[in-house]
């Protein structure tokens, strides 16, 4: 169905580990018209990824040319590893009207917001520390360097908080998507998203006074 209303863009960020990617995955079961955007990745798929689901895997010298052939909305250096949203895939499903959610770190967020666009920024909380390094030791077969260095990362990232319009505490699941949801119905609802609704309804007041005003004269 096309759609005159472009949708509306989203960022969610949060430290590795904060479970923001199984958030966001529900969130956008419950929610209609609303997307994920999937990136593009240098990094090697992890057991039980697949290519064109999780991530679009590809190699570094790939991912380097389409950096060159600035096919990238942003992209970034995460843990060594280059990760993007590429341009062509946000504003595709922009312009059908969807709503769209971009899951990329602090640095990647910073790029997006450089460029002007109408966006609403997340922030994805998790409950503390210690829950956050439970969480990266429980998931992965990464070694004890590679969670020491997310850990340290996390640490720093979790400071960019400030820079987001909305914070959601991930404690439990089922609360913090209803908590995203809510964020997505109430930008929704804005006035420059509803306006064309709003102004129909107004349109038949208008009409229902000027027939009540030809009878009275
Ligand atoms: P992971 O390797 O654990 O899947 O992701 C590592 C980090 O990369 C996460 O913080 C994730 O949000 C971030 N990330 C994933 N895709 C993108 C992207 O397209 N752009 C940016 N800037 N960060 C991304």
């Amino acid at each position: 169905m096309s759609n005159s209303v472009r949708g509306l863009l989203f960022i969610v960020s949060a430290p590795s580990g904060a479970g923001k990617t199984t958030l966001v995955e529900r969130l956008v079961e419950q929610v209609p018209r609303l997307r994920m955007s999937r990136s593009y990745t240098s990094r090697p798929a992890r057991p039980g990824e697949a290519d064109g689901v999780d991530y679009n895997f590809v190699s570094r010298e790939r991912f380097e040319s389409m950096v060159a052939a600035g096919e990238f909305l942003e992209w970034a250096d995460v843990f060594g590893n280059l990760y993007g949203t590429r341009a062509r895939d946000t504003e595709r499903l922009l312009a059908a009207g969807d709503d769209v959610v971009l899951v990329i770190d602090v640095q990647g967020a910073r790029k997006v917001r450089g460029l002007g666009l109408d966006l609403s920024t997340i922030f994805v909380m998790p409950p503390s520390l210690t829950v956050l390094e439970q969480r990266l030791r429980g998931r992965s077969k990464d070694s004890e360097e590679a969670v020491q260095r997310r850990l340290a990362v996390a640490r720093d990232e979790v400071v960019a908080f400030l820079e987001y319009d909305y914070i959601v505490l991930n404690d439990e699941l089922p609360a913090a998507v209803d908590r995203l949801r809510s964020i997505v119905v109430a930008e929704r609802l804005k006035l420059r998203r509803m306006r064309a609704a709003a102004e129909l309804v107004g349109g038949t007041f208008a009409t229902a006074a000027k027939g009540t005003g030809e009878l009275r004269g």
